[in-house]
């Protein structure tokens, strides 16, 4: 039997977007081709909750491009930027930031913990800040930030907002409209259930203005204003042409999309529906972990839903990985710097939370390989935990 991939992207894709982005590849001018990339970037507002005025953009690429996307459009050099940093990518978006030329202060905390909403208020309200930027859940750590909180302390004190969330885009929820955030981006193989190769995100009129001002422009292929013809013109199914997108990918989004918006739960449907099946199954998995006698890296009051990082109980050591990949289910190591011996990470996402069967075989393959290592658990106590 194939291995299950429960790592926190890419991650496992249904059967009918193995279809869509399977097969010969379409044209960027095919009648049907241009369909599927209207409907994509139509739905992408719907599952980033965008208000009308709000501008999708898909590009072939990963997260760190669509992070970069981000950064040049809006950020030139000398502008402050408040960076709140919650691990790995929060320091990757440090970085990129800094070479972009930008004065960037960080907000940090204890691996595991996130800043406060209040560090972040007393720092904007010094002024001079042009953008607030913050990773919605750290995948090295499984910490989620307070992405509403954040974004309107940025508004409150004019400052742009933007949230990686490709590590819990269509997974944690996030009211783009509601809470006023001005990009949000993500990418392909995380919880938008594709394969990877599209960068992704919404922009706000605010960030889209931010872009026209902006002294120096960002590299061409990244740039907001080369590109927004582009999907403008797919969006009223016209073809167009600036570089190619990546038209099977494109054909698979618009599948991927429609089935997150397809969602249904007691009393919510489309995208909402699906956070809260993001949640019910990581609130689910919570409970089997204690169960297990585990510990999550995250504080309990920040875990994210999209993913558990889990630390290895007294005894257990990354040997685990592949004990649990020997039972069929590949999980991955840590991934922050300091604590990456020191625990573990279950991706728990899009299409694999709606599928029971394949939170059984990882709770079973864990459970199982934990055991076998010298763990003192109950296998079955954890099994029954998650039917309950
Ligand atoms: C995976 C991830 C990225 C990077 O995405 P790539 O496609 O690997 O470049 C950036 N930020 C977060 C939060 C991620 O989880």
């Amino acid at each position: 039997m194939r291995k299950l991939l429960m790592i926190p992207g890419p991650i496992e894709i249904s059967p009918a977007v193995v279809e869509a982005t399977s097969g010969a590849p379409p044209s960027h001018v095919a009648p049907d081709f241009i369909e599927a990339f209207g409907h994509a970037l139509t739905a992408m507002r719907k599952v980033w909750l965008a208000p009308d005025d709000h501008q999708p953009f898909a590009i072939a690429g990963s997260g760190t491009i669509a992070m970069e996307m981000a950064a040049t459009n809006l950020i030139g050099p000398g502008d402050r930027v408040l960076l709140v940093n919650t691990g790995y990518f929060g320091d990757r978006m440090a970085k990129m930031l800094r070479r972009r030329g930008a004065m960037v202060e960080e907000l940090r905390a204890p691996a595991g913990s996130a800043p406060s909403v209040e560090a972040a208020r007393d720092q904007l309200a010094r002024g001079g800040f042009k953008a607030l930027f913050a990773t919605h859940v750290d995948t090295s750590t499984g910490v989620r930030v307070d992405a509403q909180a954040l974004a309107e302390l940025a508004r409150a004190h004019d400052a742009l907002s933007v949230f990686d969330g490709v590590c819990a885009t269509a997974g944690e929820r996030f009211d783009m409209g509601a809470w006023g955030a001005d990009v949000y981006l993500t990418a392909s193989q995380k919880a938008i259930g594709l394969p990877a190769g599209l960068a992704l995100m919404v922009a706000s009129p605010r960030a889209l203005a931010a872009r026209k001002i902006l002294a120096a422009p960002p590299p061409m292929s990244l740039d907001f204003q080369e590109w927004l013809p582009i999907m403008q013109a797919y969006e009223a199914r016209a073809g167009s042409y600036f570089s190619t997108p990546a038209t099977t990918l494109v054909r698979g989004l618009a599948v991927g999309l429609d089935e997150i918006l397809a969602s249904r739960a007691e009393g919510a449907s489309g995208v909402e529906a699906r956070f809260a099946a993001h949640a019910q199954a990581a609130e689910r998995l919570r409970r089997v972990w204690r169960v297990l006698g585990l510990e999550l890296f995250a504080e309990d009051a920040l875990a994210a839903n999209t993913l558990s990082a889990i630390r290895y109980p007294a005894g257990i050591d990354t040997k685990l990985v592949g004990a649990i990949s020997e039972r069929g289910v590949i999980v991955a190591g840590g991934l922050h710097p300091e604590h990456k011996n020191a625990y573990f990470r279950v991706g728990h996402m899009g299409y694999s939370i709606t599928q029971p069967e394949h939170l059984e075989r990882t709770v079973s393959a864990i459970a199982e390989a934990l055991a076998a290592l010298g763990h003192a658990c109950d296998v079955d106590a954890a099994r029954r935990e998650l039917a309950s």
